[in-house]
């Protein structure tokens, strides 16, 4: 599952800065997504905190905040972000999670130029995932 070597990604990082400061607990972690990484953010939680049970991190609060992604016409150049009507509805297709990091995608998802109607569509943005804050607890 794509949210499982997400989690746990994520949590040794967090792990590995919580020991780098000397913190005794993570107290909360805010995390970003974005909307084309196709991760689902309550599943995601889901196996933060299962993974992190019997870590520093156990019972830590796991804010999840989904990016709109930013997409680019290769034929006239313009930009846009996905709005709701383009936001993705079938996150669990099981061919966009084989297809997630290229080029296929875009295609996949059926994401058209607004300006000229082009389905040559590359991904800008929204197909990262970061961790944007660490609470801890010193000792
Ligand atoms: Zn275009």
């Amino acid at each position: 599952m794509h949210e499982l070597s997400l989690a746990q990604s994520i949590l040794d990082t967090v792990l590995e800065i919580a020991e780098d400061r000397g913190a005794e607990r993570v107290l909360k972690v805010e995390i970003r997504v974005g909307e084309f990484t196709l991760v689902n953010p309550e599943q995601l939680r889901f196996c933060l905190e299962a993974l992190a049970e019997g870590t520093p991190a156990e019972g830590a609060e796991f804010e999840i905040e989904l990016e709109r992604g930013r997409l680019r016409c290769r034929e006239c150049g313009a930009e846009w972000r996905t709005d709701e009507e383009e936001s993705l509805k079938d996150l669990q297709d099981p061919a966009l999670h084989a297809a997630f990091g290229s080029d296929e995608l875009p295609s996949l998802l059926d994401l058209k130029c607004p300006k000229c109607g082009s389905k040559s569509v590359e991904i800008r943005d929204g197909d990262s995932c970061e961790v944007r804050s660490i609470r801890l607890e010193l000792g």
